[in-house]
C-alpha cells in the first residue's frame, strides 16, 4: 500500500483535476442533509434534488416529519426508489431526533449512527459537510477508487476509511472523500478512464496494466 506521503500527493493531483469537489446534494441545514443522504441510498443525487424542495416545504425541520405517517410520506419520495423502507426510516429517524435530541441533528457519530435509516457513511457526510465535524465518508466510488490507486486495500468501506484517515490529516478528510467520488464518477469509472487521470503515474492500478500489456499483447499476437 501506499505510504502517507504518496496518498497525500495522490489526492493534490486529484484536487488539481476536480476543484472545488463538494456533495451534489441541495441541503440548508444538517436536518436537510441528513434526510437527503438517506434519500441517496440506491438513487442519485441529482434525483434526490428533485424531490427534496416539496418535501422541505412540507417538512421543514423534525418536529413535523416526526409527525408524518410512512404512508403520507411515501408518493412524495417515491422516484427515489426503495420508497416504502426510505419513509419509514425517516419518520423513526425524526422521532428519535425528537424524543433524544430535541429536534436537532447531533455532532456525534454513536448518536448519529443509533438513528433508525443512519449508517456510518451517511453519519460521516452529515458531520463533514453539515456539522463542521471531519467525516471521511467512503461509498462505492471511493472504495472502488482507493482500492486502484493503492491507496487502501479492502472491501470493507471501514477499514478503508481508516486507512485513509490514518494517512491524511483530518482538515482534509471531507474534500479527499468528495474529490474521490467525484474522480470515480467522471474518471475512474467501473470502465477506468486513464488517459484522462491526472494520478496516472501514481496509480498503482495503471502501472499493474501497464507492466501486464506487452505480456498481453505477446499472448494476444500467439
Ligand atoms: S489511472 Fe486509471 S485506474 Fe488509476 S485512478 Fe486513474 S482512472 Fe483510476
Amino acid at each position: 500500500m501506499k505510504t502517507a506521503g504518496d496518498v497525500r500527493s495522490i489526492l493534490d493531483a486529484l484536487e488539481s483535476q476536480h476543484p472545488g469537489a463538494d456533495t451534489e446534494l441541495n441541503f440548508r441545514n444538517a436536518y436537510e442533509l441528513l434526510v437527503a443522504t438517506i434519500l441517496s441510498a440506491q438513487s442519485t443525487d441529482k434525483r434526490v434534488n428533485l424531490v427534496t424542495p416539496a418535501l422541505f416545504k412540507k417538512y421543514p425541520d423534525a418536529q413535523a416529519l416526526a409527525k408524518a405517517t410512512p404512508s403520507q410520506l411515501q408518493p412524495k419520495i417515491h422516484s427515489t426508489g426503495f420508497f416504502r423502507a426510505k419513509s419509514k426510516a425517516l419518520v423513526a429517524m425524526a422521532r428519535a431526533l425528537m424524543k433524544n435530541h430535541g429536534g436537532s441533528v447531533p455532532a456525534d457519530m454513536d448518536a448519529l449512527v443509533a438513528l433508525p435509516g443512519v449508517g456510518r457513511k451517511t453519519a460521516n457526510v452529515v458531520l463533514g459537510h453539515a456539522l463542521g465535524v471531519p467525516g471521511l465518508p467512503v461509498d462505492r466510488h471511493v472504495l472502488r477508487v482507493a482500492n486502484r490507486l493503492g491507496i487502501a486495500e479492502s472491501d470493507d468501506p471501514v477499514v478503508v476509511e481508516q486507512q485513509l484517515t490514518a494517512a491524511l490529516p483530518r482538515d482534509r478528510w471531507t474534500r479527499s472523500s468528495d474529490t474521490l467520488i467525484l474522480h470515480g464518477r467522471r474518471v475512474c469509472r467501473p470502465t477506468p478512464l486513464c488517459d484522462q487521470c491526472a494520478a496516472q503515474h501514481l496509480c498503482l492500478f495503471y502501472s499493474q496494466q501497464s507492466h501486464d500489456a506487452p505480456r498481453r499483447v505477446r499472448k494476444a499476437r500467439r
